[in-house]
């Protein structure tokens, strides 16, 4: 039986831990040639021998020049692409007042100029024969809460998922992203978390999670399958929110 994504060029950008090596793995196992990207030569192999026959290249994704060889070098590795995931972000900062503007400018920089430029390479290459570009934001794009230069930097990407989508659908680019709640993995904040402070991890889910659990990569990955198949044909511009309920807790 052949699979969803079998032939299909599909980039991620910091593919090598967490909610992006989820992505990748998901497509990879759906019959994709996937690409990761990360700034650890050691996380990409190591991400490597767990999915399997990825295409791998340190880029950090902040630097202009490492993104425009790494993109190319995909482009040219695998013959195109079709499917972009600006996964590739983290969360920085303090309070307001605490945090500088160099701090405000960086996080804009991690989560989304390079988001951007990452979506119009692929766009210059997809309006010939059409893509899909997801977007992972946050809750914290949508919703207050955690920090204030995450939270601007994740709106302003989902407000660039909006204007991309409507402009580029003519050219069979579609844009939308995903708004995970908190996600739960090896190598992330939730689980550094948990062992310093458990109980204090299980008042947090009961309060602020209505399903009673954080949510798992593979359930954003199904999110990410979903946005870039042909039953999504209808989605433009779009934002899903994958959060088992904590957005809309209070
Ligand atoms: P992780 O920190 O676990 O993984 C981040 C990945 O991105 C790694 O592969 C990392 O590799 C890579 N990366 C980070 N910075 C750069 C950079 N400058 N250049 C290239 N690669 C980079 O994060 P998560 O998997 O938890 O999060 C992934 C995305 O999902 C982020 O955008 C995050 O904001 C978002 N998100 C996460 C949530 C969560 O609860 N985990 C909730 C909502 C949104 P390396 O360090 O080697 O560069």
């Amino acid at each position: 039986m052949s699979k969803a994504f079998e032939g299909k060029k599909v980039l991620v950008t910091g593919g090598s831990k967490g909610i992006g090596k989820g992505i990748a793995k998901a497509f990879y196992s759906e019959g994709a040639e996937v690409g990761i990207l990360a700034r650890s030569e050691e996380g990409l192999k190591a991400a490597k021998e767990e999915i399997g026959n990825v295409w791998t290249c340190v880029c950090d994704v902040t630097v202009g020049k490492e993104r425009e060889t790494a993109f190319q070098n995909f482009v040219e590795a695998s013959g195109g692409i079709d499917v972009l995931v600006n996964n590739a972000g983290g969360s920085s900062g303090s309070k307001i007042a605490d945090t500088s503007m160099e701090e405000f400018a960086q996080a804009m920089e991690t989560n989304y100029f390079q988001a951007v430029h990452f979506s119009k390479m692929a766009h210059e290459q997809m309006k010939e024969h059409g893509g899909a570009v997801i977007n992972i934001t946050s809750i914290f794009g949508k919703e207050a809460g955690g920090k204030a230069t995450y939270n601007n930097a994740k709106a302003a990407l989902i407000s660039f998922t909006k204007a991309a989508g409507n402009e580029w659908i003519k050219d069979g680019v579609r844009v939308n992203s995903i708004a995970p709640g908190s996600i739960l993995h090896p190598t992330g904040n939730w689980q550094k978390r948990i062992e310093e402070d458990p109980e204090a991890m299980e008042r947090f889910v009961d309060e602020n999670i209505p399903a009673g659990r954080f949510g798992n990569v593979e359930e954003v990955a199904d999110a990410a399958l979903f946005l870039a198949s042909h039953e999504a044909r209808w989605l433009v511009g779009t934002t899903l929110t994958a959060d088992g309920g904590q957005s809309r807790m209070n």
